[in-house]
């Protein structure tokens, strides 16, 4: 990865939301919309055709959190549904936020209906 896309800062598209509990979170985009995008109450994604963002990208984020976002201790994986991706992908992932950066705690997302919970168990374990 080239240090120029790294130090162009976080790669956020579109419009970005978090929960007032991730307020001191590192806020990592690893997907675009939501995957199911079909909740009655909820609209915001409804704009947003829904994937998952290219792996260099992603990495970029990490390595530019890990230099500039050190007072940060969790992640918080947007946009919405970020658990859809697949499990050898998420955990190459937060292998790299455990790796690259101050981050003491994996990622957290509060849309994780499509998992199972042993599922789920096994990737912050
Ligand atoms: S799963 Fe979450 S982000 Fe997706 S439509 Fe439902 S509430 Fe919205």
């Amino acid at each position: 990865m080239e240090n120029t896309i790294e130090s162009e800062g976080m790669h956020y598209e579109g419009n970005c939301i978090r929960p007032p509990p991730e307020a001191y979170s590192i806020l990592l985009q690893v997907t675009l919309g939501c995957s199911h995008n079909k909740c009655a109450f909820c609209g915001t994604y409804k704009d947003k055709p829904f994937r998952i963002k290219d792996d260099d990208l992603i990495l970029s984020d990490i390595l530019f959190a890990s230099k500039h976002m050190k007072r940060q201790d969790r992640i918080f994986l947007m946009d919405g549904d970020a658990l859809i991706i697949p499990q050898k992908r998420l955990m190459w992932i937060l292998g790299k936020n455990q790796g690259t950066s101050p981050l003491g705690e994996t990622g957290r997302n509060v849309c994780q209906y499509k998992k199972h919970p042993d599922e789920i168990s096994s990737r912050i374990g």
